[in-house]
């Protein structure tokens, strides 16, 4: 017998097809679901002859992360973010580094209440600037981060949704509208690539980023976590840094970022610090302007310098701030050039610490 399902909200983006079943429409897997059905991210089910997501309001945990662990380096640098996703995923890489809450399969294991009223009250209480939708892809809660989006929004408290960027065109509308920020993972830069290991196709995400660019305010960075053997060759280097450029413009910021061996792919070795080195002066070659390695220790090639002067703006090495040569507009303090981004007047002071927390009870 199936379990019963809770925590059930109804679905937005679905249609009934003319053989009985419902498709799904939140992204381009577009599943296709009989009474009772789980479609592949498994928290949308069909139940009662409607499409509902089953993880509103749960967590499967709440963490205080500096912005720049989302990743995101030119989005309010050095501020607290408090961090949480739920179970599921949309996507099924091979190389999933959260696979234990990507792949969870009962969210009555992993999660734990949370209103959007709980979520705004423990980043109030933290000194939180945002609250980033992570861990697993916020695409597949839809319905449950936008309610938490708005809250947040009322509150004065910025959103941040980390996602593959799988998603499909009427859902993406609503999405976006209601995010102040997102890194996107632009996983590889060839159909192979998503065919193979994520079971997903490339130009659903690249029309995502267009999107994002022509259509939207949000600011995103993307990241690329460079898997040896699978997508660290030159050319995908520079055929993927040459589509950023012409479509995304030079002030896109893309983190190259090394693998370590997780989930089903325990046999590959982790990415030499050389390759990341390697894929950032390809994309500074082909014209990109704040271009990082992520995952290691490098304080050259993780800070950000400015493309008119070169000046080194903002000193990073982890996820540890140091220098700052930015003034309160966001423009370097030698030559008066923008640095592109959201920037504050001043860095934050959070530092690379993870702190868990508990949630906040709801406001009375
Ligand atoms: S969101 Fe889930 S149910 Fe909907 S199409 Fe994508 S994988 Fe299928």
């Amino acid at each position: 017998m199936q379990a019963p399902l809770v925590d059930t909200v109804p679905g937005r983006y679905w249609h009934r097809l003319d053989d009985g079943r419902i498709q799904c429409d939140v992204c381009p897997r577009y599943c296709k679901l009989a009474e009772g059905q789980r479609g592949l991210c498994f928290v949308r089910a069909r139940q009662n002859d409607q499409m509902v997501l089953t993880t509103w309001g749960r967590s499967s945990g709440f963490c205080i992360d500096p912005v720049e662990k989302k990743p995101l380096n030119h989005f309010l640098p050095g501020s607290p973010v408090l961090s949480f996703g739920t179970a599921g995923c949309n996507l099924t890489c091979k190389f999933c580094q959260n696979h234990e809450i990507s792949k969870a399969r009962q969210m009555d294991a992993v999660g734990s209440l949370a209103t959007p009223d709980m979520i705004v009250q423990t980043a109030k209480q933290w000194g939180c600037s945002s609250v980033a939708f992570t861990y697993n892809d916020p695409v597949i809660f839809l319905e449950y981060a936008v309610d938490v989006a708005k809250a947040c929004r009322a509150a004065g408290i910025k959103t941040i949704a980390v996602t593959a960027g799988y998603i499909g065109k009427d859902a993406r509308a609503e999405f976006f509208r209601h995010m102040d920020a997102a890194n996107v993972d632009l996983k590889g830069f060839t159909e192979a690539f998503y065919h193979k290991l994520c079971s997903a196709h490339l130009d659903d995400v690249l029309e995502t980023l267009i999107y994002l660019k022509r259509e939207t305010g949000v600011w995103f960075e993307l990241t690329n976590l460079v898997i040896p053997g699978e997508n660290d060759s030159d050319g995908e280097f520079d055929a993927m840094t040459r589509w950023i450029m012409a479509n995304l413009g030079p002030d896109e910021p893309v983190h190259f970022s090394a693998f370590h061996p997780d989930w089903k792919m325990m046999d590959t070795p982790q990415t030499p610090a050389q390759t990341l080195i390697r894929a950032r002066e390809i994309a500074l070659k082909n014209g990109l302007r704040y271009v990082y390695v992520g995952n290691v220790h490098d304080h050259a090639a993780s800070s950000t310098y400015c493309h008119n002067c070169h000046t080194r703006l903002i000193g990073r090495d982890w996820y540890e701030l140091s220098d700052w040569k930015l003034d309160a507009h966001g423009n370097c303090t030698e030559c008066g050039i923008a640095c592109a981004g959201v920037f504050g007047p001043k860095p934050g002071q959070w530092g690379r610490k993870r702190q868990p927390v508990r949630l906040s009870a709801a406001r009375q």
